[in-house]
């Protein structure tokens, strides 16, 4: 199924000059971008995006560290994309992620790990509207 997910280059990838790197992986995987911009969200944007997480330990952290300076925002679009994406992308704990995928390579933390990718059709749909208008997507 042709399926889209939503990819951050998270702020620490931004600070650390990694934005090549990641896309020229996805485009190298085959991935197709639809679209992409660059965003900075404050705190209670940052908030809205990781609702799912509200309550857990890591959450008041995660936002600070989200909100703390600009992202870049990546729809891909492609044949079973959401889980393709998680693979190259690798795990959440650097340490158990796979070698060669993103976050083994380059993550530093648990938290600040480079990259977020949808994990679920559902939450992909609602992770590309908080972020894109119809008009932003090619
Ligand atoms: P993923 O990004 O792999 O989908 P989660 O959705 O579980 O992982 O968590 C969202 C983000 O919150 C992670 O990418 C990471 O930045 C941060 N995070 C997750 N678990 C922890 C933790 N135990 N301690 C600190 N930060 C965490
Ligand atoms: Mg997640």
């Amino acid at each position: 199924m042709v399926e889209r997910t939503l990819s951050i280059v998270k702020p620490d990838g931004v600070m650390r000059n990694l934005i090549g790197e990641v896309i020229g992986r996805l485009e190298g995987e085959g991935l197709k971008i639809v679209a992409m911009k660059m965003i900075h969200m404050n705190k209670a944007q940052a908030k809205g995006f990781y609702k799912v997480h509200e309550g857990k330990p890591f959450f008041e952290s995660v936002t600070d560290f989200m909100s703390s300076g600009p992202c870049v925002v990546i729809i891909l679009e492609g044949e079973n994309v959401i889980a393709r994406y998680r693979e190259i992308m690798g795990a959440t704990n650097y340490k158990d992620a796979a070698e060669g995928t993103i976050r083994r390579d380059f993550a530093t933390d648990i938290e600040k790990n480079v990259v977020h990718g949808s994990d679920s059709l559902e939450n992909a749909d609602i992770e590309i509207n908080y972020f894109f208008n119809a008009l932003e997507i090619h």
